[in-house]
């Protein structure tokens, strides 16, 4: 039993950030997930493909920056029908210069846009900037771009909001992302992946949202994967094994 099993095994439709712009009127039970895929991309690649053979479609978010971008990798998990989704940090490469965000942003679409179709972004925390990547909004409408900010173009109050961020999914403390991705307030206790199980297992929400980094699951990528799909285990293993020992 894993989180997309138990999400299903609960009624709960797991889907991607599109489907909340292609559906405007959808309604619970919901739990959308949204991958952000920071560094090393091969584990968003044997996430994809374990969460293709559990049959569930979610959203990657990748970064315009060599640790994240795979042409091949993009490429496959878009062929597999998962979301391919802009993790941007325009703002911070382009050194808050108007000018050059400008043209990054132009530029990092139009090569991801070469690899699958583009609708939505959102956005990377560069946490050794100064400012926020979202300051690039003050100065340029994304709308000309079109495309659409996941945090900034969604409604995300009703759901309850999971992150991995610290290899938990605990996220109190985290007030200001509250606002902009979801309450994590009546989820206080759930701090792991099978303190998750159970808050679906459960139903305690009608919405949930959960994010992950697909890398920091480096050296939990099996267990996370396993649990997911025990039927397809074997052969995922053994590209897992692959990937983590390199
Ligand atoms: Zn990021």
């Amino acid at each position: 039993m894993g989180i997309i099993e138990a999400a299903k095994d609960a009624g709960y439709r797991v889907t991607t950030v599109k489907t909340l712009f292609d559906e405007p009127d959808i309604s619970g039970p919901l739990v959308v997930i949204r991958h952000d895929v920071d560094r090393r991309p091969g584990n968003a690649l044997a996430m994809a493909h374990a969460e293709l053979e559990a049959g569930v479609l979610t959203s990657y978010y990748f970064r315009s920056v060599p640790v994240s971008f795979d042409e091949s990798i993009i490429r496959q998990i878009a062929e597999m029908g998962h979301e391919v989704g802009y993790h941007y940090e325009d703002w911070h490469l382009a050194g808050f210069d108007v000018q050059k965000a400008r043209a990054s942003l132009a530029g990092n679409l139009e090569r991801l846009r070469a690899l699958a179709d583009i609708s939505t972004m959102c956005m990377h925390g560069s946490p050794l900037s100064s400012q926020n990547n979202m300051t690039i909004w003050d100065h340029i409408d994304y709308a000309d771009y079109n495309v659409k900010d996941a945090v900034l173009d969604l409604d995300w109050a009703p759901y309850v909001y999971f992150g991995d961020t610290g290899r938990t999914f605990h996220s109190g403390g985290a007030t200001n992302l509250r606002d902009y991705l979801g309450d994590a307030s009546h989820a206080d206790d759930v701090r792991t992946s099978a303190d998750v199980m159970a808050f679906l297992g459960e139903r305690r929400s009608e919405h949930v949202h959960i994010s992950t980094h697909p890398e920091r699951w480096s050296d939990n990528t099996i267990l996370w994967a396993t649990q997911w799909s025990r039927d397809v285990a074997a052969n995922t293993v053994k590209r897992m094994l692959k990937l983590v020992r390199g």
